[in-house]
């Protein structure tokens, strides 16, 4: 058994030692199935290589300090993945499916959860494709679900640092009835082209406007935009963000700390008013927000004086880790204990 340095982790991908599967033919799903491959055998036509029937989802496993692993809101994923199974047209798994094949990957490569200490942890990868052969369009006939695990390591290896993020307005990641609110792999091509311009121009990211006017706030590429002003914490209401379950629980982490939550259409001017911005997501909880440039209307808004985080923003950040990691009490119910 070769030895990891659980130090030298980032977010890429490591080879684990199994991940599991289960196969949807005949209008049923099969028991999960345990597999040391890290290949899949599909036909050439199959309907994900195509037409992009695809989604997936992304949780993560940590482990406390008491040594148990914990699964933070595993329920709420499957029920994500079921939205974009309905939004595209696959069939929709089973939540108490997903919820046992979590659970048995993780226990299965329990040696990969990285120790408390190492600010590290265990990233879950659930994929589902259309695998059936068809060259006419429509949806297939039968589907693969598997999950995979890598450690990943801790975001922020230099301190929890804010960034520059770029409003880059010839470009779009979703149309406002499209499948922006559904993970798929589709929205993620079509902002390849943005989010490796925004990297070269020395940008973390790019902030989308509103696909049909141009006005008001969307999401930061894989991450939902937040921002804080008088005891308030704001974030876009669109037809075209994914909902993301990290922004979820800061909302109600807000509340919890007697702050003011609004979800709301955001101007983009109103940037101008927040104390503090963030973009948050499962990789990175909080990735806060150093300046935003809106290069074509020759505009930037700024949020740390002094190159630090604002305190609203580390103290949420460092609530929703504590969680997660079994330091505090988990009084919304939100982690499973692998047993
Ligand atoms: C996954 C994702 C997020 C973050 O969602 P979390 O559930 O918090 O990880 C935000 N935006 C997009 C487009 C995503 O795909």
């Amino acid at each position: 058994m070769d030895t990891i340095n659980w130090a030298d982790l980032s977010f890429g991908y490591m080879k684990t030692d199994f991940n599991v599967r289960s196969y949807y033919k005949d209008g049923k799903w099969s028991e999960p199935q345990v597999d040391t491959s890290e290949f899949l055998n599909i036909h050439m036509a199959a309907t994900c290589l195509h037409y992009g029937q695809e989604a997936f989802e992304g949780l993560k496993a940590f482990k406390g300090k008491d040594g148990k692993i914990r699964i933070f809101r595993m329920r709420e994923n499957a029920l994500r993945l079921q939205s974009s199974c309905r939004g595209i047209m696959m069939a929709e798994l089973p939540v108490e499916l997903f919820e046992e094949m979590v659970l048995l990957v993780v226990k299965k490569n329990e040696r990969f959860v990285p120790p408390y200490e190492s600010g590290a942890s265990l990233y879950i990868r659930p994929l589902l494709i259309g695998t059936s052969a068809q060259v006419g369009v429509k949806p297939a006939s039968e589907y693969t679900f598997l999950i995979f695990v890598t450690p990943v390591g801790p975001y922020f290896k230099e301190g929890f640092k804010p960034t520059p993020m770029v409003i880059l307005r010839e470009y779009d990641r979703a149309a406002p009835l499209g499948t922006g609110t559904f993970k798929v792999g589709g929205n993620y091509a079509a902002s390849l082209t943005a989010g490796e311009k925004a990297h070269k121009l020395g940008y973390s990211a790019v902030l989308y406007l509103d696909a049909k006017e141009k006005k008001y706030l969307d999401e930061c590429g894989p991450a939902n935009f937040f921002g804080i002003k008088n005891n308030t914490y704001v974030t876009p209401e669109s037809t075209s963000i994914l909902p993301s379950i990290t922004n979820k629980s800061l909302m109600q982490l807000a509340e919890d700390m007697g702050m003011k939550v609004e979800r709301r259409r955001i101007p983009e001017e109103e940037l101008s008013t927040f104390e503090e911005a963030g973009a948050c997501g499962t990789a990175a909880v909080i990735s806060p927000i150093l300046r935003i440039d809106d290069l074509a209307e020759n505009r930037s808004y700024h949020f740390s004086k002094d190159g630090k985080a604002g305190p609203i923003s580390e103290k949420l950040y460092k609530k929703l880790r504590a969680i997660q990691y079994g330091d505090e009490p988990d009084i919304h119910g939100w982690v499973t204990i692998v047993e």
